[in-house]
């Protein structure tokens, strides 16, 4: 038998103060009406520390700090503001061991999820869009294009400072200022962001960090001095948010959920495919807006992958996100475990077949077993439904244009997955596919250069690459 010492990484490595304010104007405050909320680890439901929580006097103190600072941050020459966006980037870099604890902490992903994927990637977005800061009149927009203003921006809890640095790095490199608010459930790596801006000298109010649950989210949107919205959530959220600002003329990008199908062809290499698959849905617990929750696999070959999928999930690690060999982390929290469990069940009531690998589940913390289901049909609402967790709907079909049928047959259109050994075939099935990234033998690759987003409910605008800075510009 296998055994493995379990090599956590300390938790010591970073200090959590036990309370934390708001970041307005440069400065650490408390909330207006003297408010607060706890933060909790969801792998061991210890209260990590206290956080303000903003309300509508806070969001307009934040966003007149963000319209004062743009006067002269968006007068800087871009080499200016490039210097600064470089100086965040290195920073991230130097300090990223403790970034990926305290990430880790307060989301429950594994450490090596947070260390090999969230850190450099993070790091790597303030890299890239420094370097846009001043070439912005080669980015193909015409010349000197404008910064729209005060971007209000609103970030989900599964990539924490990842979403931060999609929204914050553009923003800043054209010449925007910011006030952003995190997630409810995971506040802490914004706060020690807000730091990190200290740390590189940023002038004042050009990023501000309010914590806060949806109610100041909304504050901060619909708030006038706000020019820009960039929102990454539930498409219910984003739906809303869309209805109240029709009509503002506030300029809006939205990235919300999606239903990726990954389709596995009968000539793809099983072992290669395998691992896609897993990395697709059980990545970050599968809490990934664009993980792919839908496995459609050829019939001729859907027993020999199904047996082989099985066994490579019964060698997943669920436990302890801080030790190194975890594979899958805890789930967020406690609504969105009772979420997926309720969604699981509908799976099964509606006559889905549930399989999981034998797994403890820690007594503490909220906790799902990597699960699979078969006999799944399109009607299921497993199959429609973003579950965004460790689940996954496993269909079939027979021709490539079955696959495509069915992988189109969403309301989501963000990512897609092709396992196959033929070329012409990943570029026929491609186009065709209605979503915002088609990943070929690979799944959940990211790069600050390519521009993401949605299809159809899934939202719209792009982050990411040349296209990312178009949201932040009058060209
Ligand atoms: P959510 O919509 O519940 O919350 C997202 C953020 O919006 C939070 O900060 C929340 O406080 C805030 N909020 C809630 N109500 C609001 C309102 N009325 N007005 C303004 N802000 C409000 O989503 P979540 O549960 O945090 O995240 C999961 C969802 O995010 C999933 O659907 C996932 O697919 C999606 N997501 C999409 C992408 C993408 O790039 N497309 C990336 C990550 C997550």
């Amino acid at each position: 038998m296998f055994e493995y010492a379990p090599a956590p990484e300390s938790r010591s490595v970073v200090d959590i103060a036990p309370s934390y304010g708001l970041f307005i104007d440069g400065e650490f405050v408390d909330a207006a009406d003297g408010k607060v909320f706890k933060t909790v680890s969801p792998s061991s439901e210890e209260v990590l520390s206290e956080v303000a929580q903003a309300g509508e006097a806070d969001v307009d103190r934040a966003v007149k700090a963000a319209r004062k600072a743009f006067e002269k941050w968006s007068a800087l020459p871009g080499s200016e503001r490039a210097k600064y966006l470089f100086r965040i980037a290195r920073i991230i870099q130097e300090r990223s061991r403790e970034l990926a604890v305290l990430e880790t902490l307060d989301n429950g992903k594994p450490i090596k999820e947070t260390r090999d994927a969230d850190l450099p990637l993070v790091a790597a977005h303030f890299f890239y869009y420094a370097g846009w800061a001043d070439k912005l009149d080669h980015a193909g927009y015409g010349p000197n294009p404008r910064p729209l203003g005060v971007a209000g921006q609103v970030i989900p809890w599964n990539f924490p400072l990842l979403m931060l640095a999609w929204k914050i790095a553009p923003a800043l490199a054209t010449g925007n200022t910011v006030v952003l608010k995190p997630a409810e459930t995971t506040p802490l790596t914004a706060l020690f962001f807000a730091d990190i801006c200290r740390q590189a000298g940023l002038p004042k109010g050009v990023v501000n960090i309010l914590t806060g649950y949806g109610d100041a989210g909304a504050a901060l949107v619909g708030h006038p001095g706000v020019d820009k919205v960039a929102f990454t959530g539930s498409t219910a959220v984003g739906k809303a948010i869309a209805r109240s600002i029709a009509g503002t003329g506030k300029k809006a990008t939205l990235e919300l959920g999606g239903k990726g199908a990954n389709i596995v062809f009968d000539d793809a290499p099983i072992d290669q495919a395998v691992e896609g698959i897993v990395n697709g849905i059980f990545f970050n617990q599968g809490q990934v807006c664009c993980a792919g929750s839908r496995l459609l696999v050829q019939e001729s070959i859907q027993d020999e992958l199904l047996d082989s999928l099985k066994r490579r999930l019964s060698t997943l690690r669920l436990g302890d996100p801080l030790d190194k060999n975890t594979d899958i982390g805890a789930i967020n929290s406690a609504e969105q475990l009772a979420r997926i469990t309720a969604l699981a069940e509908t799976g099964e009531a509606e006559g889905a077949e549930r399989w999981s690998p034998a797994c403890d589940l820690p007594e503490n913390g909220y906790w799902f077993a990597p699960t699979l289901f078969t006999n799944v049909t399109q009607a299921h609402t497993i199959a429609r439904d973003e579950i965004f967790g460790p689940v996954l709907s496993v269909l079939s079909f027979r021709t490539p244009d079955e696959a495509v049928a069915k992988a189109n047959n969403s309301q989501y259109g963000l990512s897609a997955g092709i396992w196959t050994e033929k070329g012409s075939r990943i570029l026929a099935v491609a186009n065709k596919l209605r979503a915002g990234v088609v990943w070929a033998n690979t799944f959940n690759k990211f790069d600050p250069t390519s521009p993401f987003g949605g299809y159809k409910e899934s939202g719209f605008g792009r982050e990411g690459g040349r296209h990312g800075l178009e949201g932040y510009l009058d060209v």
